[in-house]
Parts: C-alpha cells; structure tokens; sequence
C-alpha cells in the first residue's frame, strides 16, 4: 500500500496539482489533465469543489503576511467557480509538474508551459503544483486527507511508459 503522498523519489512520487476557478471558468480542465495523461503521468486523486475557506488559507499558510493574500482566498473560495484539485502520480512528478505550470507569473512563464500558453496575470493563473516533497505531502493530506480519496492503481501499459533502468 502506497502512502497517500506517495514515495518521493520513487515511481510512486505524487503531487498535488489544481486548476484554479478561472481555469475552470475558462473551460481549461481538459487541457490541464490532458497534457499530465499525454506526459505518462497516473491520475490517482480527483475532484471538484469550492474550498473552505480554513483549507485555502492552509494551503496558503506561507503567504499569509502578503498583500495579496486576502484577494487570493477570495478569488479561491468565492464560489464564482470551483477549483479541481488531483493528485498525480509518476516519476519526478513533483519538479516535472512544476514545470508543466510553468512560472508564477504568467509573462515569466515560457510559452509550452501552461500558464506561458494561457494566462497573463499573476493573480489569475489558472493552476497550481506543489514546489517540494514537502509541499506535495501536506497538500495531497489538506486536500485529499479522507480515507480512500487517493486510490492505488496500476496502468495495464505500465511497463511500455516506465522502464525499470
Ligand atoms: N499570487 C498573487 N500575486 C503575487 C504572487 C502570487 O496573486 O504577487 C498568487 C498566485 O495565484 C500564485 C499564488 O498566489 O499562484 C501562490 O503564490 P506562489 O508564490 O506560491 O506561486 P505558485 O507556487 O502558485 O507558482
Ligand atoms: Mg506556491
């Protein structure tokens, strides 16, 4: 049985991805998921939801001295959309998904990352990725801390997308 944070550094590593309300608003959660399934990377936790506003400002703990801290639980947890929180599981997962989301702010972000390809502005930049082990641990346990939530399972292809060298 696999811990529902994964095993850092091991096949299992996992990560915590979202699509924020305005990707949502914006009809973006296809390509999000998307582009993790084409990648090779196994969906083991998913669903849809407006927040609490206790979970947001969790997951947000280490900003909660920021300006814009209050503007970002708002835009988070208004219920103008929801936010699909997943759980992604793979090799490097962790560093790749950051990657895959590209820079915080979106005219750093280099085009082929998805917020380089679809957003402009920082405060509405439709994803988020865990940017450590750690991160991914505590995030995967706020977001998806009920029994059963992160399920084990194994791609029939498996061992034509991961090799064991
Ligand atoms: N954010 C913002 N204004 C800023 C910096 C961050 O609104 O000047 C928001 C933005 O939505 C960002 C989130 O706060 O994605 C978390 O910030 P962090 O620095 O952790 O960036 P991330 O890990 O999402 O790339
Ligand atoms: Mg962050």
């Amino acid at each position: 049985q696999v811990p529902i944070h994964g095993k850092p550094g091991t096949v299992q590593e996992r990560t915590f991805i979202a699509v924020k309300p305005d990707g949502v608003q914006r009809g973006l959660v296809s390509e999000v998921i998307s582009r993790f399934e084409r990648r090779g990377y196994k969906l083991v936790g998913l669903k849809l939801l407006v927040p609490p506003t206790d979970l947001v400002k969790q997951h947000y703990a280490d900003l909660s001295s920021k300006p814009f801290f209050n503007g970002l639980v708002d835009y988070m947890t208004n219920g103008k959309a929801p936010v699909v929180g997943m759980v992604w599981e793979g090799p490097d997962v962790i560093k790749q998904g950051r990657a895959m989301v590209g820079a915080t702010n979106p005219l750093s972000a280099n085009p082929g990352t998805i917020r380089g390809d679809f957003c402009l502005s920082v405060g509405r930049n439709i994803v988020h990725g865990s940017d450590s082990a750690e991160s991914a641990q505590t995030e995967i346990g706020l977001w998806f801390g009920g029994k059963g939530e992160v399920v084990d399972w194994s791609f029939g292809n498996e061992e034509w997308v991961i090799s064991a060298n």
